[in-house]
């Protein structure tokens, strides 16, 4: 069968991650979670003190743009893939609290974004492929046969995130999260490079209501109705 290219795009914590991965693993394609990538060049950043009293360090960030380098390896015992920066295992460090707050401001760098892009667009050369983000089907891959577009209210992603972080015996505020997914929602879709929104041809998911099972199976209808169509 033909492989195609799959974007999930939509808000933070709306579950498209979960979704996404557990699409790959049933097709057989590959699964590259692009806000990693964004939280392992903060952790960079938080690590060498690039964040300072007066913000980023621009300069000295684009100076060291090529000294980053990311990229994920499948963990046998998660089945999933795990996030990488300069050969260190940074898959739990990317997800904590510190991270999430200081990613958006990274994420909308135009200098961060070209250097991810080109890397996230090499990726995806031999398709069979499911990316998710913010900008996939906008920017990314532009031409990707299925668009999907997720979200559900601030309300609903802020109290799943708690329970995830509260799950892995996290420490988490569940007014913190939700004042950090709202910022983190309101600089995602006004940053002047590739903003988040909806592609024009995304189909739009709203999963407020729906169970991991009931999105999943959503998920991959649509993928069986594009790829059967096609043959
Ligand atoms: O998906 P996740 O919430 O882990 O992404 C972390 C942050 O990275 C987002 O809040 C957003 O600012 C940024 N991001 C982005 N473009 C992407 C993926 C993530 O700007 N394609």
């Amino acid at each position: 069968m033909k492989k195609i290219t799959i974007a999930i795009d939509g808000f933070s914590s709306c579950g498209k991650s979960t979704m996404a991965k557990d699409l790959a693993k049933e097709i057989g394609y590959i699964y590259i979670d692009s806000g990693a990538m964004y939280r392992a060049v903060t952790l960079y950043s938080l690590q060498q003190g690039i964040f300072g009293a007066d913000g980023i360090d621009e300069v000295r960030l684009q100076q060291e743009m090529e000294q980053i380098h990311i990229s994920f390896q499948l963990n046998a015992t998660t089945g999933r893939p795990d996030t990488y920066l300069n050969g260190v295992n940074v898959e739990q460090q990317i997800r904590t609290m510190e991270v999430s707050s200081h990613v958006s401001p990274i994420a909308a760098l135009p200098f961060v974004r070209e250097a991810m892009v080109k890397q996230q667009q090499e990726m995806g050369k031999a398709k069979g492929i499911v990316m998710d983000g913010r900008d996939i089907g906008t920017t990314v891959f532009p031409d990707a046969e299925l668009k999907i577009f997720v979200t559900a209210s601030p309300e609903i992603r802020a109290q799943r995130r708690y329970d995830e972080l509260k799950a892995k015996g996290e420490q988490a505020n569940l007014q913190e999260i939700l004042e950090n997914v709202k910022q983190r929602d309101y600089i995602d879709q006004h940053r002047e490079t590739s903003p988040l929104r909806k592609a024009d041809d995304a189909l739009l998911l709203d999963n407020s209501q729906l169970t991991i099972a009931e999105q999943k199976e959503w998920l991959y209808q649509q993928f069986n109705r594009l790829t059967q169509s096609d043959c």
